[in-house]
């Protein structure tokens, strides 16, 4: 789970990690208020809180000089479209004055099953890009986890990044705090772009990116509590109360339910030789009762553009016929004109195909390969009209 700038920023303050005075705005009401209320300075920063890179570019990232400014940026900026997504909130901080702006990151690196920190001094713009252009920019050393943020890794980071031992106990102090957080919280990203220093020399976070590791959700309530307030695919918080995983994947007209991750990421391999793009995938998990599977077909069905539903079941726990009345229900109160293509094998797969067989729509076939053929022979049939 992706947290947004002013989430990441809560956590940050609670490593002792230094960021700017903020408030966060959700409405348009007395913003210039309840920035002063704060007890902000002006100059401020007022920043849309949505989840894409670049929003300095996109016009994300505005500086108000006074109240009136202020009231007018969030007039503009709350609720506006930004690359796609809708600002709902603003965070207002604190303007710092800028001398560096430095990249710092520790993210895991599945590699080497270890944290890695990615530390350059081209920071504030795209990392990505400073690695492409100029790769010789980008220092970065793997942390062992049995050992933490040693002096050797901050020495090496400073000499391979060349900012020298000047600032060796301040870059120390931040990793040793960001490195805590990133392990507490089960990040698998823990980012500060720019780590800005300012002009009394100190390093301050000006931009957060953090990512949680959904399976440790279960123990981090104040995390769990900031996903109520992120931006979701609307299909996604759809499926969830049904314990279904809704997977967006890219555009296209198949969507795809089975159950289980390695099924289905089989199945988009395959596809994907065919040259077909899947636009979603549904994860039953085990055990899916016909409620369930009704409900993963008809979440599935409803994705923008799909024309095709692939549906593959092992079933073992998860009987056939239950999963054809649940495909079933959910075909009979579709829109449009949708073709089911269904391939069960298991526990009463006999029964189950009885009913597919009687249900409009569905295409019965027997092997995953049988299936993917089905689907590309409607993707191509589509091509050659
Ligand atoms: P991003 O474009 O989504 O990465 O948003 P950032 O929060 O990183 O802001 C983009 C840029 O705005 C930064 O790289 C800075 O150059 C500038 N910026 C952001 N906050 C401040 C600030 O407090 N003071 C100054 N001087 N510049 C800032
Ligand atoms: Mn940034």
């Amino acid at each position: 789970m992706k947290l947004l700038e002013y989430q990441a920023g809560e956590l940050f303050a609670k490593y002792g990690l230094r960021v700017n005075k903020g408030v966060v705005l959700a409405d348009k009401e007395n913003a210039a208020e309840k920035i002063e209320a704060a007890g902000l300075n002006y100059p401020v920063v007022i920043k849309a809180q949505v989840q894409i890179g670049g929003r300095g570019k996109a016009g994300g990232v505005r500086f108000a000089e006074n109240g009136a400014v202020a009231r007018e940026i969030v007039d503009g900026l709350l609720f506006s479209d930004l690359k796609g997504h809708r600002v709902n909130k603003l965070l207002a901080v604190e303007k710092s004055g800028i001398n560096k702006e430095w990249y710092l990151s520790i993210l895991l690196d599945r590699d080497i099953q270890s944290p890695r920190i990615i530390f350059s001094t081209s920071g504030g713009v795209d990392i990505e890009q400073t690695a492409a252009d100029n790769p010789g920019a980008v220092a970065s050393a793997p942390v062992n986890p049995l050992n933490g943020v040693t002096d050797y890794t901050v020495q090496y980071l400073c000499s391979k990044s060349g900012i020298g031992s000047e600032y060796f106990d301040k870059l120390k102090d931040v990793l040793i705090k960001l490195y805590d957080m990133f392990m507490e919280y089960s990040c698998l990203l823990a980012e500060i772009n720019p780590l800005a220093l300012d002009p009394d020399g100190e390093l301050i976070a000006l931009d957060g990116k953090v990512e949680v590791d959904d399976s440790a959700l279960y123990r981090l309530p104040d995390v769990t509590e900031y996903r109520n307030s992120i931006e979701e695919h609307p299909l996604v918080a759809e499926a969830r109360p049904f314990d279904l995983l809704y997977i967006p994947l890219s555009a296209g007209r198949v969507a795809l339910v089975s159950n289980g991750s390695g099924m289905l990421m089989s199945i988009i391999d395959l596809l994907n030789k065919e040259n077909i793009e899947a636009a979603c995938a549904v994860d039953l998990g085990g055990g899916a009762t016909r409620d369930k599977v009704g409900e993963a077909v008809r979440v599935a069905l409803s994705t923008p553009g799909i024309d095709t539903l692939f549906v593959c079941i092992f079933g073992g726990i998860t009987r056939c016929d239950e999963v054809a009345h649940g495909v079933r229900s959910a075909v009979e109160h579709a829109e449009g004109d949708k073709t089911v293509i269904i391939r069960v094998e298991g526990t009463n797969k006999e029964a189950g195909l009885e009913i597919i067989a009687a249900t409009r729509g569905t295409v019965s076939v027997d092997s995953v390969v049988e299936g993917v053929k089905a689907v590309a022979g409607r993707c191509r049939d589509e091509h050659s009209d």
